[in-house]
């Protein structure tokens, strides 16, 4: 029985196997809940097996929201060509991690997911439905009582005598992060003026409120707007409370909260420096003051406005987004210690695409110039599609630039601005997530189970048995 615990990868292609040949019933009936709901499988037969030594002291989760497998490829080839190479040869700092696994990303209400019920998937190992953060199908108001069901990775870290960090771009009670303290039926519980009144009644309370009573050592992100005063004033008095780039950047011990703007933090590319770190400056802080626990860390770094960037079919800030989360992992990968497993991954994808026969090294945020059948060499000019204009490498399937027919020519410098939003095929007003599976890098120790096609709870699977966690 301890084999099947310990060759985890194994156990998810072989099911049936112990089901079949072991009589136990203790052990049949947790094979029968891993059958039937997809959903922690590991917890399910904890009971019945011994816990295995750690492997890992520390783990740092990379999320990159909406950081589909097209995006990467992209960002691969913008970051390449942003340092002279032509770019597609170039490599990511997460592209040379050991192990890779592509992650199913379906919530167990939505073929298409939103980030809610993917990051319960990631951090807490549940499925959950869309929108809900925390709490399970059909459990209304589950988060709401003393004990809720599902335990957060922040409180399963803290329990284990380790230290917590968590890092967003996005406003710090946004769904991704929101996961990693929080419980809410609706993920638009942000401030307590969108907790309904009958919530309120049942004890539910908001994810800022429920930020302001985590016990996490470092929480850093932007959202001050979703605060009352009285809840800015508590963490004032309670914690190292900062604003800006400055103070953050010369914290040295306690426990930090910082927000550094009302809602989310600037695009990369718009940010003002002395006033809001980027990512890699945050995950930079956050590591160096986290691993002043001897027993370890959990960090939980969000790259939160790639996603933003898609949902306006705006490509350019979206790579350039991608690219400062790849800044953050460059950074990682040189301070923490050995003893560190890194993953990187997404909560979901996006419509976003590459088409065409774009010549290699070309602009890949520019018009599609193609190989001249004849010559063989990159055709002179742009290639037209069937309305006789040039069109983009870079699309999104649904959005809100549906480009029409007395539309003017594109050109290059037009498609390369920081603000011209891709074309689109579907019009809406915003472009939408996609459901198609999403990538996870792993490096050091724990990251073997990183391996083959995995549902997206078992992500929280291979942090706990690489802590060594029940
Ligand atoms: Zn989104």
């Amino acid at each position: 029985m301890l084999n099947y615990y310990k060759t985890y990868k194994g156990t998810k292609h072989s099911l049936f196997l112990p089901c079949f040949i072991l009589s136990s019933i203790l052990f049949m009936t947790a094979c029968v809940e891993i059958q039937s709901n997809n959903i922690n499988t590991t917890s399910s037969s904890s009971d019945t097996i011994e816990k295995l030594p750690a492997k890992a002291k520390n783990v740092i989760l990379f999320i990159g929201d909406g950081m589909g497998i097209s995006t990467i490829t992209a960002a691969r080839i913008f970051d390449g060509q942003s340092k002279g190479m032509k770019g597609e040869e170039h490599a990511l700092a997460f592209d040379t991690f050991d192990n890779l696994a592509l992650i199913k990303t379906y919530n167990t209400n939505a073929q298409v997911p939103d980030s809610a019920g993917t990051a319960t998937a990631i951090m807490s190992g549940y499925k959950a439905n869309i929108g809900a953060i925390n709490v399970r199908p059909g459990q209304k108001y589950e988060g709401c009582g003393d004990i809720p069901a599902i335990q957060t990775l922040t409180d399963r870290t803290l329990s284990a005598g380790k230290s917590v960090g968590i890092v967003t771009t996005a406003r710090i009670t946004h769904a991704t992060p929101a996961a990693m303290f929080a419980h809410a039926d609706n993920r638009d519980w942000e401030s307590d003026n969108e907790v309904p009144k009958e919530a309120k009644e049942a004890g539910c309370k908001s994810i800022a409120q429920q930020m302001v009573d985590s016990e996490a050592d470092i929480i850093m992100g932007g959202g001050s707007s979703k605060f009352s005063e009285r809840q800015l004033e508590t963490l004032k008095n309670n914690f190292v409370f900062t604003d800006n780039n400055a103070d953050m950047k010369n914290f040295k011990g306690g426990k930090l909260r910082a927000l550094f703007s009302k809602s989310h933090m600037s695009f990369e590319v718009d940010r003002a420096k002395t006033k809001q770190p980027s990512l890699a400056e945050m995950t930079e802080t956050a590591i160096k003051n986290l691993e002043t626990n001897q027993k370890g860390y959990v960090l939980m770094v969000e790259a939160g406005r790639i996603d933003h960037a898609h949902h306006g079919t705006n490509a350019y800030r979206a790579l350039t987004d991608a690219q400062a989360l790849n800044e953050a992992v460059i950074i990682a990968k040189e301070i923490a210690d050995e003893e560190t497993l890194i993953m990187v991954t997404a909560d979901h994808s996006h419509v976003f695409t590459m088409a065409g026969y774009p010549v290699r090294g070309n602009p890949i945020l520019g018009l599609v110039k193609t190989i001249d059948q004849i010559t063989g060499l990159p055709s002179e000019n742009y290639d037209k599609a069937l309305d006789g204009k040039p069109y983009t490498t870079l699309g999104y399937h649904n959005g809100p630039n549906l480009r029409i027919n007395n539309d003017k020519p594109l050109t290059n410098e037009i498609v390369q601005d920081k603000n011209y939003r891709q074309q689109t095929a579907i019009p809406m007003n915003y472009e939408t997530h996609a459901g198609e599976d999403v990538a996870l890098f792993g490096q050091g120790p724990g990251s073997e189970n990183i391996r083959g096609v995995m549902e997206q709870n078992e992500i929280s699977n291979v942090i706990n048995i690489a802590l060594g966690f029940d």
